[in-house]
């Protein structure tokens, strides 16, 4: 088949296959009252149904002064178009939509970002990530995964990696340059060996990129790397405290469709720091075009050990945590991340959840952004009561996703 033909038919199979979305109708801003669903188009006719604040019905049609809708339960009616508001959905293009799906991995974290045929996986959970969801999640991948990022050496991030590399054809992996085991720790040597056998049984090399790179894995889709460790123990050097590994943590911004989404691994207040020295001008987060993003992946599963300035110097329209659900001794997200993020403005989603706590954005050509959310709420809890055994999460406030 010709170039041309394979434009076509993909093209046709574009039109075709999907659709246009249907429009919506919901009840115009600023009216306090819902919008009467009537059985003709009078406004003497009869009452079938009303329409509520934040309720959409589907447009079956448009008439003069009146729109035909059916109703979330299936009636049919008519609504006045003046009651009203049409929103037009976008049609979602998996062609030249980025999906990034942050997978319910509980205490950890697994990105994946899907344009087209092009996946990368930003993390990879725990050892049991495969089962809780991550194997679902990479049902998705085309082809090959084109690279898994382990963004530092702790067992929530690279636990998973094994699987990953069993099951599917990984092109490249990337991490920060950090391993583990002694001098600096021995007890992750075993499971950090684990990892590097997995990937050179596969014929690949464990590959670490320095700041500044600029991946573009596909049109229009670019990632730089805004911070990363070394080899020889990272700018946060390793005391054997998991704070300093997780200070070395690669940072990557990702673009796309003029939309930005700051991955951060498990900064924390020094990594925090630096990041605003580093790129804001005067190091005032106020003035911080480098850092700026619409999504951010909140750091270190939304702990009490981060940088505001950070928050700040990011200013996001949107925070990710990814986290484990209620009722774990984590106690994570916690409140001063949920809080501080919330009080700059930003929307709140959490895959701490109960159930499956998979969020989903899809962000366009065009960078419209539209997020499938965890049903369940998010669970921000206060200051543990004690540490050690038997220690126990404060009260949680609950937020809605999404809000
Ligand atoms: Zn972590």
């Amino acid at each position: 088949m010709s170039a041309l033909a394979v434009a076509l038919v993909s093209t046709l199979g574009a039109l075709t296959g999907q659709g246009a979305a249907a429009d919506e109708v919901t009840v115009a801003d600023g009216r306090k009252t819902p919008a009467i669903v009537r059985a003709l188009r009078s406004a003497n006719a009869p009452r079938i149904g009303r329409l509520r604040q934040g309720e959409v019905a589907e447009m079956l049609g448009s008439y003069r002064g009146w729109y035909r809708v059916r109703l979330p339960n299936g009636r049919v009616g008519y609504v006045a178009a003046r009651d009203t508001i049409v929103v037009v959905e976008p049609t979602p293009d998996p062609a030249s939509d980025l999906m990034v799906t942050f997978v319910d991995v509980e205490n950890g974290d697994a990105i994946l970002l899907k344009l087209g045929d092009v996946e990368l996986l930003v993390d990879a959970g725990k050892s049991n990530a495969w089962k809780l969801g991550l194997g679902d999640a990479l049902d998705a991948v085309q082809g090959p995964l084109e690279t898994l990022f382990i963004t530092h050496p702790h067992l929530d991030h690279y636990g998973g990696a094994a699987d990953v590399l069993a099951n599917l054809d990984v092109a490249r992996v990337v991490t920060n340059g950090e391993r583990r085991g002694p001098p600096r720790d021995r007890a992750a040597q075993k499971t950090w060996s684990y990892f590097e056998d997995a990937v050179s049984s596969e014929g690949l090399r464990v590959e670490s990129l320095p700041v500044g790179t600029i991946l573009t894995p596909a049109p229009g889709l670019t990632l730089e790397v805004l911070a990363t460790g070394d080899p020889q123990g990272g700018r946060f050097r390793d005391t054997g405290a998991g704070t300093d590994i997780n200070n070395d943590s690669l940072v990557l911004m990702v673009d796309y469709g003029g939309r930005r989404l700051l991955l951060t691994g498990d900064v924390e207040v020094a990594a925090g720091k630096a990041l605003v020295d580093a790129y804001c001008v005067n190091r005032d987060p106020a003035t911080c075009p480098k850092l700026r993003a619409d999504v951010l992946k909140v750091p270190h599963h939304g702990s009490a050990h981060f940088a505001p300035a950070l928050f700040r110097a990011v200013a996001p329209t949107w925070a990710v945590t990814s986290a484990a659900n209620r009722g774990t001794a984590l106690c994570l997200p916690r409140a001063e991340s949920s809080e501080a993020l919330h009080g700059l403005g930003a929307r709140l989603v959490s895959t701490s959840a109960e159930g499956s706590g998979a969020a989903v954005l899809t962000i366009s050509t065009r960078g419209d952004l539209r997020w499938k959310l965890p049903a369940k709420p998010i669970f921000a809890w206060q200051k543990r009561t004690a540490r050690g055994p038997g220690a126990k999460c404060g009260a949680p406030i609950t937020y809605a996703q999404g809000q």
